[in-house]
C-alpha cells in the first residue's frame, strides 16, 4: 500500500513555530501542484493508493479532491486542522474528525472510512471516537518509540493479520518498523525515506514484506515539492522538514520498481482492510 498525507508545506508540525494556524490563509498554497506530481507518478505506474487529506485543504481545493478520486484512489481523512490529536481534548478531537469527514463526504458524495492522525498522535480513547464518527479503519499506529510526537496504542497485542489489529471497534493498520540487531528502525515514511541510504531503506522494506506479507509506505505531498520556500526553524526541525526533498520523486520511482519486482499487488488501505476483515 502506498499512502499519501495531503497537506501543504506550511502546515507541518516542524514548521509550526513559523506558521501558526492563523497565518495559513495568507500563505500561497502549493498542495495542488505537489499532489499532482504524486498523481502523475501513480498514473504512470498504474497504481491506485490512499490519500489521507486534511479537511482544511479539502475545503479550499475541492477540485483536487475530485481529481484524486477520479483517478481511482481512495479518499481518507487526515483530520481537519492538523493539530496533534493528543494535544486536543477528546471533545476537540471529536469535533475535528467529524468536521473533516463531513467536508470530504460533501465533496465526494460517498462515505469516507479511513483516518490517519497528524504525527501519528493517537491513543485508544481517540480510536473509540473515530469509530463513533463512522470510521472503519485507522492507520496511525507507529511503533517507533524514539519519536517524541508519536502516540501510543498499548492494546495492540494479537494481530488479526501481521501488522493489523482490531481495537475499540476499528481496524488498525500500523506503519512498519524493523528490528536490526538491538535497534528498531522505521521502515516507511517521509523523513526516514529521505534520510537513510537508499539501499538500507530497500533492505528494510524487503524484510518487512518477508515478515508480514504486507507493507505500507507513507509520504506527504509537500515532500514532492523541492521548490518550496526555505524557512529556518532551528536545526532539528529544519533538517527534518527539508532534508533531501529533491530525492523523494526519483527514490520513489525506484522503490515502486522494487515493489513491483516482489510480485505483490498494490492495494488501497480500504481494499486491504476489507480483505483482512473477510478472512479473519
Ligand atoms: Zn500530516
Amino acid at each position: 500500500m502506498l499512502t499519501f498525507d495531503v497537506e501543504d508545506w506550511f502546515q507541518t508540525e516542524n514548521l509550526r513555530p513559523a506558521f501558526p494556524v492563523e497565518s495559513w490563509d495568507r500563505m500561497p498554497r502549493r498542495v495542488a501542484a505537489s499532489t499532482r506530481v504524486v498523481l502523475d507518478l501513480l498514473a504512470s505506474n498504474g497504481i491506485r493508493s490512499t490519500f489521507f487529506i486534511l479537511g482544511w485543504v479539502a475545503e479550499r481545493e475541492p477540485d483536487l479532491i475530485r481529481a484524486i478520486a477520479a483517478a481511482g484512489h481512495e479518499i481518507a481523512s487526515h483530520g481537519y486542522s492538523h493539530v496533534m490529536p493528543m494535544q486536543q481534548t477528546t471533545a476537540e478531537f471529536q469535533a475535528d474528525v467529524r468536521r473533516s469527514r463531513a467536508v470530504l463526504e460533501t465533496i465526494m458524495g460517498s462515505a469516507v472510512t479511513g483516518y490517519r492522525a497528524p504525527s501519528f498522535s493517537i491513543d485508544e480513547t481517540r480510536l473509540a471516537i473515530l469509530r463513533d464518527a463512522g470510521f472503519i479503519y485507522d492507520s496511525s499506529r507507529h511503533p517507533f518509540g524514539a519519536h517524541e510526537r508519536y502516540g501510543r496504542l498499548r492494546e495492540c497485542t494479537v494481530p488479526v493479520f501481521p501488522g493489523v489489529y482490531r481495537l475499540r471497534g476499528l481496524v488498525e493498520v500500523e506503519l512498519p518498523v524493523e528490528r536490526v540487531g538491538p535497534i528498531l528502525l522505521p521502515a516507511s515514511g517521509g523523513g526516514y525515506f529521505r534520510l537513510y541510504p537508499e539501499r538500507l531503506f530497500r533492505q528494510l522494506v524487503r524484510r518487512v514484506i518477508a515478515r508480514q506479507r504486507q507493507y505500507t509506505m507513507y509520504l506527504h505531498s509537500w515532500e514532492f515539492d523541492a521548490g518550496q520556500p526555505r524557512i529556518s526553524v532551528g536545526l532539528t526541525r529544519t533538517f527534518r522538514h527539508y532534508n533531501n526533498l529533491s530525492r523523494t520523486l526519483p527514490r520513489m520511482m525506484k522503490l515502486i520498481e522494487m515493489l513491483r519486482a516482489t510480485g505483490g499487488r498494490f492495494l488501497t488501505v480500504g481494499e486491504f482492510v476489507a480483505e483482512v476483515a473477510a478472512s479473519s
